[in-house]
């Protein structure tokens, strides 16, 4: 790991990182197979990269000092992409979307950062380019790629499979997670937005769609759209 110099570190204010990494401490998680039977039953099958989002887990929990899987939310997860992987994080750290303990930044990579909320230290941990190519000295037995990496990817220390940094935020916690519990409403739709997540333009309130930050364009108007819905049968 790479230490920053003392002058970055007095120009960027006081580190978190008091602790050091508390790699050999032994933490009350669970086994691995067992996350992996949690993961494969959620997902329906077990893969390689629910293992690889099992793995990045264990080592956060390890790296920040947390008991994983959390029974609170003091852990906050940020993964680069939706899909397998993400689901392995998710069983290894019991952070979800719906517990607001988990948020998706889709840069299409197979990579999160996990957050201590109560100090703010955070690590961004990937796996090694090589780890794909190395698997298969881990499964001498697999029968072939994708199985020398569900088994090899098991088996692979940390230092091998992964890569972990430790990182700040570039915003705050507490503009992540919103004010939660906040309630307000759109000036010009009057839908309900919640969390802190409204706009002020000078005295107008507007959700994100109004102030043009929309993901979609309604190509009906509301009361219209129930005309295209099929008759009931009966
Ligand atoms: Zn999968
Ligand atoms: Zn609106």
């Amino acid at each position: 790991m790479e230490r920053s110099r003392p002058d970055d570190r007095r120009r960027r204010g006081p580190s978190p990182w008091r602790r050091p990494f508390l790699f050999w401490r032994t933490f009350a998680m669970e086994p691995l197979p067992k996350l992996l039977e949690a993961s494969a039953a959620l997902h329906r099958h077990l893969c390689p990269r629910q293992v690889l989002g099992i793995r990045m887990g264990l080592l956060a929990g390890k790296a920040l000092g947390m008991d994983l899987p959390q029974h609170d939310k003091r852990l906050l997860t940020i993964v680069e992409t939706d899909g397998c992987a993400s689901d392995g994080i998710a069983v290894a750290t019991n952070c979800w979307v719906g517990r607001r303990t988990m948020r998706v930044e889709d840069y299409g990579k197979v990579a999160a950062t996990f957050v201590d909320t109560a100090d703010g230290r955070a690590v961004r941990i990937i796996p090694r380019p090589d780890a794909r190519a190395l698997a298969r000295d881990f499964a001498p037995r697999a029968r072939n790629k994708w199985e020398a990496m569900l088994q090899g990817y098991q088996r692979m220390p940390d230092e091998t499979l992964l890569s972990m940094q430790p990182v700040r935020l570039a915003t705050t916690v507490e503009a992540i997670l919103g004010r939660a519990g906040w309630r307000a409403a759109c000036e010009a739709c009057g839908e309900e937005i919640l969390n802190g997540r409204e706009i002020q333009r000078r005295d107008i309130t507007l959700c994100r769609a109004c102030a043009g930050e929309s993901y979609y364009r309604p190509e009906t108007p509301v009361e219209l759209s129930f005309a295209f819905l099929p008759a009931e049968a009966g």
